[in-house]
């Protein structure tokens, strides 16, 4: 059994490589696709008749293997494609001091000051006029064209000591040229990049991201550093999860990509939306089930909510519960909250724990301090719209937020052992 099992430093350069092809959610479900195809599964399967397939809606993804059974209750495992960051504005076009600045809305609980002096490049999608009414093209510029200076401590004498204060409306515009600011610049810009006119451009979604790759790092390649590891970390492990689940597995696995997680799941696209329970419902009506056994199948059915877990931060282990400490590259992390932060009960704790015994890996439990607030995640959210079991449990980092995280480099093998358990 051993000698099947991929290298754990293999399986941190596959997720660095799919965390670099995802600079945003649009880009992460087209990654996710990608791998899903060269692995046979069909594409837009909106009639859910595939024996295995995937539906793309924005920034989000459901994909599936049908188990044996027409009814078959469904094993689900949910993520986030969403990460915390800058976003352009509908009119960003700003500046002043001799500087062209583009005007950017802060998404999500972002670690702002991680964003200072970092070569920031741009990604999202652009939606563009044509004769058939608006079409969607995905943009990725690979380049560092914005940049949000910090202020030198010469001006700010105080920073070390005092704390860095910074006001999202004043000190977060990135520069991103010389000059007086132009109005409809950027739209301009735009359209160079795409290769239209600039009239065909109507609106966009598009972020800034860091434009240096993740990579490998500690004194033993013990860590992988990067972007985004909250959460395309648990994007990586779910869909090649979803990809190695064995064809004998009796239940219907099923792997979805949230996006909005960052900022409350109450979207469309979201973990608190319809979207996966219409996708869940058009599979089970796909093969001859009717609405009643759709309910059946969901009261059988279990859900794995996964994302990022806090590590014990060596510098601030006050922070953390004394007497459930969490390291990197001790195995998966269960995460508990009897205020229902997190929707993991005995039950699906045990049953999480079970799948992490069955594929040989440990498991650690986090629980937060009495005296801090809890953060949460999908898994209460997918849980109360769809009364279906639920655990919370994800690959330990520090740095949770900042525009680079930090991983350990045998945890993310670890964690995609235990799901393709999960969904055994
Ligand atoms: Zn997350």
């Amino acid at each position: 059994m051993a000698a099947d099992l991929p290298d754990p430093l293999d399986v941190a350069r596959d997720l660095l490589t799919f965390i670099d092809a995802a600079p945003t959610p649009f880009h992460a479900v087209a990654e996710a696709a990608r791998r899903l195809d060269d692995a046979g599964y069909a594409a837009d399967g909106l009639d859910g008749a595939a024996e295995r397939g995937y539906v793309i809606a924005d920034g989000a993804l459901v994909a599936w293997h049908r188990g044996g059974a027409a009814a078959a209750p469904f094993r689900i495992i949910g993520a986030h494609t969403d990460s915390p960051n800058l976003r352009i504005r509908p009119q960003p076009d700003t500046g002043r001091a001799g500087w062209q600045q583009l005007g950017v809305e802060v998404y999500g609980g972002s670690l702002v000051n991680s964003w200072l002096d970092r070569d920031l490049g741009l990604a999202g999608r652009v939606a563009v006029r044509s004769a058939e009414g608006p079409s969607l093209r995905l943009l990725r510029i690979d380049r560092p064209i914005l940049r949000v200076p910090q202020l030198a401590i010469h001006l700010d004498r105080e920073v070390n000591d005092r704390g860095l204060l910074l006001n999202k409306q004043l000190h977060l515009t990135p520069v991103w040229a010389l000059g007086s600011p132009e109005l409809g610049g950027f739209r301009r810009f735009l359209a160079d990049e795409l290769e239209l006119d600039a009239a065909h451009i109507v609106s966009w979604d598009l972020m800034a991201y860091d434009v240096v790759p993740g990579t490998l790092a500690g004194r033993d390649d013990e860590l992988v550093s990067a972007s985004r590891l909250d959460n395309l970390c648990s994007c990586h492990a779910a869909i090649e999860a979803l990809i190695a689940r064995p064809a004998e597995a009796t239940d219907t696995a099923v792997v979805a990509l949230f996006d909005h997680e960052e900022v409350g799941s109450q979207s469309a696209r979201g973990a608190a939306g319809a979207f996966l329970g219409s996708v869940l419902e058009r599979l089970h009506l796909a093969a001859g089930g009717d609405r009643a056994g759709y309910l059946q199948a969901l009261a059988s059915s279990m859900c794995l909510s996964t994302d990022m877990a806090h590590a014990t931060h060596p510098n601030y282990p006050d922070r953390h519960e004394p007497d459930h400490q969490i390291a990197l590259n001790g195995g998966p992390v269960v995460k508990i909250n009897t205020n229902q932060r997190y929707a993991t009960d005995a039950s699906t704790q045990a049953r999480f724990e079970q799948a992490c015994a069955d594929a040989g890996v440990p498991v650690q439990r986090f629980v937060s301090r009495n005296d801090m607030p809890c953060g949460s995640t999908i898994g209460p959210a997918t849980a109360a719209q769809l009364a279906i079991p639920t655990a919370d449990a994800g690959v330990a980092q520090l740095g949770m937020h900042s525009i680079r995280e930090l991983c350990g480099s045998q945890d993310p093998a670890l964690f995609q052992r235990a799901l393709v358990a999960w969904l055994t």
